[in-house]
């Protein structure tokens, strides 16, 4: 189905954070004070933000960011790697005298890590920059965000989709308490197991009790994503689906497959899809995703995608 264009140019707007990943792989965790010796270093594309624009782009969508970078050589490499996938940067702005966000990471042998994120220039994301996309945000047809922006960001942007009927799609990572008007703002609400729980207050409860706590709290519909068990949507009006994973043969890494499917999600809805169909699609786009290296080397195409589903 094809879509008129919006007068801004955006499918998909994304309140993104932009993090660039650390990457060392030590032995063991370290000790206070101690200094040990990393088997190797690696440097890759970070911030679930950025991840999942990316995700939505391949998916034939096209994405405008909102983000704050540093004026440095990591808020380069973003500008760079943005335009190599034909996203619109034009509302990133660049932080004079300010560093990019990096997520210092270490893995250990068992496949285990620690991560220390310095979000850097990306913590002055605020309604100033939302609010100067207005136009952007109002002519699409998703705006998406997740937790690692602020949530003065996140609201400014939903309350701008609210009035012009933008659908609107939240990542709720990393999870931390949510206010009413957020979730009440909330079309699409895309946890994994452990934040639906924690945000809906009720660790220990099941899955089902955690979502409908949500839903009563005013959010559109919630999908938890199940890792290798797929996902499983709940709706407002009372109606759940289970859409169940794909046996992946070659798992390279799960990294980044969260964010995949977010940013998956938006790229169908807005393409009109149904919320069952991009469900599907999102599931399929995570799956492919876990069989290439880091954040962004597995995320697929949209002919890769639809080529999964058969
Ligand atoms: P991450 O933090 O690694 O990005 P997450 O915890 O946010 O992930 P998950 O529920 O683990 O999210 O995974 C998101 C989606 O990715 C799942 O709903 C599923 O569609 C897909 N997925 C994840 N792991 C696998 C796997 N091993 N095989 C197939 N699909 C997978």
């Amino acid at each position: 189905m094809t879509q008129a264009a919006s007068p801004h140019g955006a499918d998909v707007v994304c309140i993104a954070s932009w993090n660039v990943d650390l990457v060392s792989h030590v032995p063991r965790p370290l000790a206070r004070g101690e200094t040990l010796l990393a088997q190797n270093f690696d440097i890759g594309p970070g911030g679930k933000g950025s991840n999942a624009a990316i995700a939505c782009a391949r998916q034939g969508a096209r994405v405008a960011l909102v983000a704050r970078v540093g004026d440095d050589d990591f808020g380069r490499m973003g500008l760079s790697l943005w335009s190599g996938e034909g996203i619109d940067a034009r509302h990133v702005e660049i932080a004079p005298g300010e560093r990019s966000g990096v997520a210092q990471i270490l893995i250990y042998p068992d496949g285990d890590n620690s991560i220390a994120v310095a979000p850097g220039a990306g913590a002055g994301l605020g309604a100033r920059q939302v609010e100067a996309a207005r136009a952007t945000i109002a002519g699409s047809k998703v705006v998406m965000a997740s937790c690692e922006v602020s949530l003065e960001a996140t609201l400014a942007a939903f309350r701008i989709a609210r009035v012009h009927g933008v659908r609107t799609l939240l990542n709720p990572a990393p999870a931390r308490p949510l206010p009413d008007e957020l979730l009440a703002l909330t079309d699409v609400l895309t946890p994994n197991e452990t934040e639906l729980l924690t945000l809906a207050g009720l660790e220990g409860a099941g899955l089902e009790e955690g979502a409908r706590a949500l839903l009563r709290r005013g959010t559109g519909a919630v999908i938890a994503t199940l890792g290798t068990a797929g996902c499983r949507l709940w709706r407002g009006d009372g109606a759940s689906l289970s859409v169940p994973g794909w046996r992946m043969e070659a798992v390279v890494d799960t990294v980044g497959a969260g964010d995949t499917f977010t940013g998956s999600l938006a790229a169908a809805l807005a393409r009109g899809e149904t919320l069952e169909d991009a469900m599907r699609c999102a599931n399929a786009a995570a799956a492919l995703s876990v069989t290439g290296r880091g954040a962004t080397g597995g995320m697929p195409s949209l002919a890769g995608t639809r080529a999964l589903l058969g």
